[in-house]
């Protein structure tokens, strides 16, 4: 097939899946009143494919078939092909009302892990997890699937490992080994995009203990498995207006609990199952192809909010206040660092021994942490050019009536030549992106998405080449 139309997308959704949203059993996710608007953001994927104007960046020729396919498919072997892919995600991204789609970027991060970490599996257990792997990124490609990953389990105690939990559940372990496959239960937290790709990959989410053989696993199902069950979460619904919600009206992910009620797994798609020593090599190779993917996301939501920004100050006639110059460059300076350092990871790649060009895992890691360490910087800048009216403004109804209308028009007007509806688009704009539910999600979004603050910082520290500095001292002082 190659490549699929968003009709046939959005047909393979409709496949007696166990959705749940707030306390109902959704039958059909694609016209469900808020997950269908998710549905609705991603098929931007299947469209871009066959624009003209973007099938270029978006497809490759598949060598063996010939066929057009998604360009996510394509392993990256080299620079240009990491920079292709962070081009290709930061336009969809863009394209996408800032919110990345995610129904192919983060499955095949996991699927070029999974290889990656497989070859050295087989290696040293002689299994045939790379064989499998390969067929099944063929598979994927092949029928232009969506995936989402679930890799953070649900976890419990922080502190425990998983064998030492009170609940084997808190993570997915096995529950039977059969000779045609594994039966898995336990719990995944946060799944995004769950309720509306083909797909589930399942990776651990640490590295494990010898006796956490039952914990270390890696597999894919598709989600109409019977077992697999998805309790999406409500938080960033968005309202039906798009005057006060310019962005989230349109764009927006939806993340579950993911649960493995004893779900089978056929050999086939298991990629990973007890060589304990593999499970934190695989979970740290998955996220340093999913830090690239999220370092390319982030600049396109940075972009609109320096707009925002900017659009506030002229329509308040501060644009040239020192003040406000000073506050839009560190916004610049925020964002083009985070995008400039994600383009230094595709350029400093290294490529693996398997032939997989990996971004430079210091600067995908430095841009990561930039962006969120100071998201909440970036956001107190945009709200103090904007001013309060981004909580207090007037409803789109006031607007609309004859008795209020008036009043509105005249008192809360800006600078000359702006219209008042115009003034108050930019405020919704601004609550939007950082003081609705949708803004509060971007906020964990910055700080939890693709790990913890911490995760990156670790990172850092361990990959960075702490003895050439070291050397260089001991140069200076003429030390043995
Ligand atoms: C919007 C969103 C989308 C996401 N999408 C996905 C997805 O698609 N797939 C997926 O698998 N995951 C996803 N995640 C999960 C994300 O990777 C996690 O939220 C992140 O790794 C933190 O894990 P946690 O939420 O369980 O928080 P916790 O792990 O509980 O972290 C909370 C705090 O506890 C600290 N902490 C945790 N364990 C320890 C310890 N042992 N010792 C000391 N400190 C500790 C952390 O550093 C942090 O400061 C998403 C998260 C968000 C917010």
């Amino acid at each position: 097939m190659g490549l699929r139309s968003v009709e046939q997308f959005k047909e393979g959704l409709r496949d007696g899946r166990s959705v749940y949203f707030k306390g109902q059993r959704v039958a059909d996710v694609t016209g469900h009143e808020d997950l269908g608007i998710a549905v609705d953001h991603v098929a931007l994927d299947f469209e871009l494919a066959e624009d003209p104007q973007h099938r270029g960046l978006m497809t490759w020729e598949d060598p063996q078939t010939g066929q057009p396919c998604s360009r996510y498919y394509k392993t990256p072997l080299n620079a240009e092909d990491l920079l292709n892919r962070r081009e290709m995600i930061e336009r969809s991204t863009r394209l996408g009302g800032s919110v990345v789609l995610l129904i192919k970027e983060i499955g095949t991060d996991a699927l070029f892990a999974l290889d990656l970490v497989a070859g050295q599996v087989d290696q040293r257990h002689n299994t045939e997890y790379r064989q499998r792997v390969a067929a099944y990124h063929r598979h994927c490609m092949e029928k232009d699937l969506t995936l989402a990953v679930a890799q953070t389990d649900v976890k419990g105690d922080r502190s425990l490992l998983p064998s030492q939990q009170e609940h084997p559940d808190y993570y997915v372990h096995i529950v039977e080994e059969r000779a045609d496959g594994i039966v898995v239960s336990g719990a995944k937290a946060h799944t995004t995009c769950a309720p509306y790709v083909d797909d589930l990959i399942v990776l651990p989410t640490r590295a494990f203990g010898l006796e956490d053989g039952a914990f270390a696993l890696a597999f894919a199902v598709p989600v109409n498995t019977p077992g697999v069950k998805l309790i999406a979460s409500p938080f960033g619904s968005p309202s039906p207006s798009r005057f006060h919600h310019p962005v989230s009206s349109r764009h927006r992910m939806v993340d579950t609990l993911t649960i493995f009620d004893q779900v089978f797994v056929p050999w086939e798609r298991v990629f990973l199952k007890g060589e304990t020593q593999f499970a934190g090599v695989l979970a740290n190779t998955f996220v340093e192809f999913h830090r690239f993917t999220a370092v390319s996301y982030k600049p396109p939501l940075c972009d609109l909010l320096i707009g925002a920004a900017a659009l506030m100050a002229q329509y308040n006639g501060i644009e040239k206040a020192s003040h406000v110059r000073e506050k839009l460059m560190k916004l610049i300076a925020y964002t083009e660092t985070v995008r400039g350092l994600s383009r230094a990871a595709a350029h400093d790649c290294r490529v693996a021994a398997n032939g997989t060009a990996v971004p430079n895992i210091v600067q995908t890691n430095l841009a990561k942490y930039h962006f969120a360490s100071n998201y909440h910087q970036a956001v107190c800048w945009v709200q103090d050019i904007a001013g309060g009216l981004v909580v207090t403004g007037p409803a789109e109804e006031d607007l609309e009536n004859p008795d209020t209308r008036g009043y509105i028009e005249r008192l809360l007007g800006g600078k000359k030549g702006v219209t008042t509806r115009d003034r108050l688009g930019a405020f919704n704009l601004v609550r939007d992106l950082t003081a609705s539910d949708f803004g509060g999600y971007n906020e964990l979004l910055a700080i939890h998405a693709e790990g913890s603050l911490e995760a990156q910082k670790i990172t850092i520290y361990r990959d960075f080449d702490l003895g050439r500095c070291l050397q260089l001292a001991k140069e200076a002082i003429g030390a043995a």
